[in-house]
Formats: C-alpha cells, structure tokens, sequence
C-alpha cells in the first residue's frame, strides 16, 4: 500500500517510509491511497484479537511486513486485552488500559515500536550497515511512558523524552524516567510548550535530523492509528457476542489530538458496522464549534482534569477532514460535544453510583453520549485511561481512596534517572549529538 500526502498530493511513499518519516513535507500527514474493504465482517468478527488484527492490517502494510512479520509484530505488540464492560442495558465502556502503562496509547506505541525494529533491521540487512534511529519526543504525560514502555530494550533505537521538569505528577514521572538503557529522559526547565518547541527545532535542523536519525514517535504516525482500528473491531465483536442487532452502534470519543476517531473512521469505512461517532472534548472545543459554525478558530488551550485532551489545535483532523469531505465515511456521521469541568466531575460520581470507577476522560465521553445517544442506539464510551493513572482527581471527587495497580506500584519505588536540561536548543543539540549511539 502506498500513502500519499494530504498537503502536498505528489509525495508517495511506502508503508514503512510513512512510519520512518512520521510527517510529510510541508507537515502533510500521510494517508493510504486506497481504504481496503472488509467482506466478512461476521468471519473477521468470530476470530480471535491477534488473528483478526492481522487480517485487517495486512492490506494497509502489503510490500513492507509479510504476513509472517505482521503476525509476530501483533502479537507481540497486543498481548494484553481490550475489554468490553457493560454499564447499564444501553452503555458499554471498552476498556484500552489494560497495557503496561495502562493508557490507550500502549497499542500505537507497542505496534510502532514493533515495526520500526523491523525495518531498522532491514534496512540494515539490505545496505550492509546499521543506520540507528532517534526517537525524540515532548510530553506531558501518558505519551511518554507508551512510547518509553514500548521501545525499551529494542536494539539501535535510541529514545530521549523530554517534559517540563514538576509540572507532571510523580507517579507518571516514574513510570517513564525509571527504565534506563535505550530510553532517556530530559527533565526540562520550562512548561510543556517549551518540550514541543525543542523537538520542532530539532527537527528543523536537517543536520541535526539525519545525523541521529530522528523520529518523533507522535500520534500523526500513521502506523499508531492503523494499530487502533483494531480495538474497534475487537468491541464490536464482544458486542456481537451478546446482540444480534449491530445496526445501532454508536461510539463515544474522548478526543485531544483525534487520533482515536480517526481509527475509528477507518473501521467504519473498512465496512465495520458502527452507526456514528460522538467526538467529545473538554473546554478546549474547537472542533464542536467548528462543526456548529464552519470556523475554524483554536483558543488558548485551557488545563483541566481530563488533561489528555487538552488541545486545541488537534493535528489528525486533516485526516478526519478528508474522510469527511471525500465521501470516505458518511458527511454526517461525526458529531462532537464539549463537556465542561462540573459536569466531568458529576460524571464521575454519576458512573461509581452504576458501580463504575472511572477516570475525567472516560466521564467526558460517557457525559456526550448521555447528551447525543437516541433512543434505540447502542452506546460504547472509551476508557482511555485506567484510573489510577488520574489517582489524585479521582480520589478528590470521590471522597474515597484508590488502590495502585501493579504497573503504577511497581516503578514508584524505582528511581528517577532523568538529566537535567535548560529549555535552550543548542543544550538540547549537544546534548543529541554528545551521546549519540
Ligand atoms: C491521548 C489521550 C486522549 C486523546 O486521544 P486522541 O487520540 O489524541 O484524541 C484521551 N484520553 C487519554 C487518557 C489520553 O492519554
């Protein structure tokens, strides 16, 4: 499969050029040139996780991975669940955070990892010589443990993280500053706009970029999306188990970058039966109001609870633009809500009183599809998040303690290996340069 550039239409390149590059030129992000069509939906529905991922993603990597590759990366990389949780008789959560860091982002992450290890080694094999790969990327949290989790231990990948040194809780500090070996960390003197605008610089320095080989690992890579399709058709098919009608589906989005409701795009166009989709956001709405008033005007990003989502210039919507406006998916079948930070919190309290214990980024889309559901439509929120990973909001609003989860327990007692660093790109590209593998 080829994938071509939104911006710059005549820039095509491969599968595995695509997840090397991460970006196109002119920032254009890629897409396949062709959405592959899924016959057998009641086949691919009945198979298990790894075998179906496999059927679904063959065509999107054809040429780069043989089906022996894809195979082993999958599995690999989706060794832990998504499950399907039952709310009340029209509400189900699916479940993403069962993965080592216990986000959503462990299947992208995971599932990239995986195939950049595959094509660093063929590369190698085919040019005689190993040209190592750097992985920088900025966060403010859940990006970085994925993406550390993920690539740690892979051999000729280099990964260096930065975020803003005390602005991220210290559980999540922990849980990607405590590993050591290929994965480094730069606790950096400045918030996280600072982080961002380090790796831009860096990536505008094209010295810089092909000496060390950089890569950011981020949510455009479009080999993370392709890796979220599956978790898709992994809910429908635990739904199917439990109803016969699938004509009703609706999915419920807690959206920041829109990297989710692009996947989930993909899998409707791919024929998954899923009726349409609710984007929810927080404060930082501008997608809702774009889709109200046809404007497309970001305000100042504001913080709140659901902090994963705050964006507001979220960079996959040329992506959900163009399955839009070329007929790829039906015109109408987004809709998007912003929830505010009081009804988050009620939210919160409304699901432990159903007996669920949730996390703000799950309340906001469970809140949109209480909004936006209609009679007669089934209705799957994400849980993007366990919620121990949003211990301290949590706990606030319900008044009641939370016990940590072993992958949280377990790195809190590790130390932090993190070196400090000025928000000053030219530290920053002695640093990159200095330690380069
Ligand atoms: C990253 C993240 C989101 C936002 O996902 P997008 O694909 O960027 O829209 C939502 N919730 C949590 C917990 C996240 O970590």
């Amino acid at each position: 499969m080829k994938y071509y550039n939104l911006k710059e239409n005549s820039e095509q390149v491969t599968f595995a050029q695509a997840v090397k590059q991460g970006l196109g030129k002119n920032q254009g992000l890629f897409f396949p040139e062709s959405m592959p069509k899924l016959d057998n939906i009641d086949e691919l529905l009945a198979m298990p996780l790894v075998e179906r991922s496999v059927k679904i993603l063959q065509p999107f990597v054809k040429g780069d991975l043989t089906k022996k590759e894809l195979t082993d990366i999958i599995t690999d990389a989706f060794n832990f669940p998504a499950l399907l949780q039952p709310i009340s008789p029209e509400r189900a959560i699916l479940e993403l955070f069962h993965g080592p860091t216990l986000a959503f982002k462990d299947f992208g992450a995971r599932f990239m990892a995986k195939c950049l290890q595959a094509f660093v080694a063929k590369d190698a094999k085919a040019s005689g010589e190993t040209k190592p790969l750097t992985i920088l990327t900025a966060t403010s949290g859940d990006t970085g443990a994925a993406v550390a989790h993920a690539f740690h231990g892979i051999d000729n990948i280099r990964v260096v993280i930065m975020y803003p040194k005390g602005k991220i809780s210290l559980l999540q500090e922990k849980m990607f500053t405590t590993l050591g070996g290929n994965i480094e960390t730069l606790a950096v003197e400045g918030d996280f706009d600072d982080c961002q605008s380090l790796v831009k610089q860096s990536f505008d320095d094209r010295e810089l970029a092909n000496t060390i080989g950089l890569n950011s690992a981020n949510s455009i890579n479009i080999s993370r999306l392709l890796a979220q399709v599956c978790y898709y058709f992994e809910a429908v098919a635990q739904l199917s188990r439990a109803k016969s009608d699938l004509s009703n589906i609706v999915f419920s989005i807690p959206s920041g970058n829109f990297g989710n409701l692009t996947a989930g795009l993909f899998a409707k166009a791919m024929g998954l039966p899923i009726k349409r989709f609710i984007a929810a956001t927080n404060a930082n709405d501008t997608v809702p109001r774009y889709l109200e008033t046809g404007q497309w005007t970001p305000n100042t990003t504001v913080a709140t609870i659901s902090n994963a989502m705050d964006v507001s210039n979220p960079n996959n919507w040329p992506r959900v633009e163009h399955m839009l406006k070329s007929g790829i998916v039906e015109e109408g079948c987004v809709s998007s809500v912003s929830i505010d930070e009081e009804q988050t919190q009620s939210t919160v309290i409304q699901l432990s009183k159903l007996g669920y214990i949730s996390e703000p980024h799950a309340a906001v889309a469970y809140k949109a599809l209480q909004y936006s559901a209609t009679e007669g439509e089934f209705g799957v929120f994400l849980g993007t998040a366990h919620p121990a990973k949003f211990k301290e909001v949590v706990e606030s609003i319900l008044g009641q303690p939370l016990g940590l989860p072993k992958e949280l327990a377990d790195c809190a007692g590790e130390p932090i290996l993190s070196k400090d660093l000025a928000a000053n790109f030219s530290d920053l590209r002695s640093y990159l340069l200095s330690e380069a593998i």
